[in-house]
């Protein structure tokens, strides 16, 4: 399909779906059929060898599938997208095809629970090494990176302290090393940054979060060159951890307004962030939004906008459990980029299954909260944060 405009506004409402394919129907319908039946053997052949575009089976290529993966590859302005069930179905499925037993996955600190526990748990028992950078720094990721290196590892902004990683920096080491520099954006998002232009081989999102936005959805997306993509795919399409038609549905619909909502976190995120930055209980705040953040100047340079991700301290644990208690407009849970306000305490939800004393030299102290903006008035979160800080003062 060409489109008359190539704005990410636009594209998130028209990629991936022409109307005159589809009997006029405004909205991409939704092929909710396992399988596809071939008016003849030698087209059901035809497709099976690839010489003629169709469909058979959807674990093998659904069409509502598809046009979200055509949505989201021209959002991040990428050749090719693969959706997968989940975003950890999809840091699997972006890593699995490329690493073998022996080879090494060099990991930058600071990152997704679920992610590390992935690394800790299953990459070893497949015999890969996972060799932990001391900083998110380029140089202490240098000094693990060996001849065996086949994937740097990283996530940006990262969560819950929502820093900042030198993404052309890393690719530099990437190319020198041989290795791929793969990278998790979920918390960025296409509006905001785009790590495929900065070096990175392949782009991880979970769906889950601001992609879709709603909350109502599990997704997870890899995003990359055809040819790295053409890995993923026939991997996934092997080990079958595919998104379903219905999920890919939805998040195809919460795509369409993806940039109206993103600029929404954006401009709350900073608000609010700026009110607890100058609150009295408030020790730190963690937001690059702001000045006073270790890495604003890189986040300038990086990104276009910082998000709804914003974790800040208060005194100690129990201060913190007050204030979690006290919200009233803030879910009490875990997740991050949905239309609704969350609060959490990282060490007892993202970050339980991390032991304690990690827990600390990751910097997640037990005074820390962190807050997913959501998309309503920054004017009731303000208050509402207001009215919960006030028993910690
Ligand atoms: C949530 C999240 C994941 C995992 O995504 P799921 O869809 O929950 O499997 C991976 N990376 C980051 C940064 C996340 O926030």
């Amino acid at each position: 399909m060409t489109l008359a405009g190539d704005h990410i506004g636009t594209l998130a409402v028209h990629a991936g779906h022409a109307p005159e394919d589809h009997l006029g129907a405004a909205v991409p319908p939704l092929y909710q059929s396992v399988t596809f039946v071939a008016p003849d053997s030698d087209t059901l052949e035809a497709i099976n060898d690839g010489r003629q575009r169709g469909y058979v089976y959807s674990r093998i290529r659904n069409p509502t599938v598809l046009a979200a993966e055509q949505r989201l590859a021209a959002l991040e302005g990428a050749q090719s997208a693969v959706l997968f069930a989940s975003g950890m179905a999809a840091v699997a499925g972006a890593l699995d095809p490329f690493l073998k037993a022996g080879d090494e996955l060099v990991a930058l600190p600071d990152i997704y629970g679920g992610t590390l526990r992935y690394f800790s748990e299953i990459l070893p028992q497949r015999g890969i090494d996972v060799r932990w950078a001391r900083s998110l720094d380029a140089t202490d990721v240098a000094a693990c990176v060996s001849p065996r290196t086949k994937i740097i590892y990283a996530e940006t902004p990262t969560n819950p302290l929502v820093r900042i990683v030198d993404l052309p920096a890393l690719a530099q080491l990437a190319v020198q090393a041989s290795a791929m520099l793969v990278v998790d954006g979920t918390l960025g998002g296409p509006l905001n940054q785009k790590p495929l232009d900065l070096g990175t081989h392949l782009l991880i999102h979970s769906g889950s979060k601001y992609l879709n936005g709603h909350g109502d959805v599990l997704a997870g997306a890899v995003v990359g060159s055809r040819d790295l993509t053409r890995r993923v795919r026939s991997a996934q399409q092997a080990s079958g951890a595919v998104m379903d038609p219905h999920a890919a549905w939805l998040l195809m619909r919460g795509m369409a307004t993806y940039e109206l909502r993103m600029q929404r976190h954006n401009a709350t995120g900073l608000a609010v962030a700026r009110f607890l930055e100058q609150h009295g209980a408030v020790r730190k705040v963690h937001f690059p939004g702001l000045a006073s953040h270790p890495d604003h100047q890189l986040a300038l340079q990086q990104m276009s906008g910082f998000g709804g991700l914003i974790s800040f301290e208060v005194a100690d644990a129990q201060a913190a459990r007050r204030v979690v208690d006290r919200t009233r407009l803030f879910g009490i849970g875990p997740s991050i980029g949905g239309i609704e306000s969350l609060i959490s305490q990282p060490g007892n939800t993202s970050h339980h299954s991390v032991p304690p004393q990690r827990r600390l030299e990751m910097g997640i102290t037990p005074g820390l909260v962190r807050i997913s903006v959501g998309i309503e008035d920054a004017r009731d979160l303000v208050a509402d944060l207001a009215q919960a800080l006030e028993a910690t003062e």
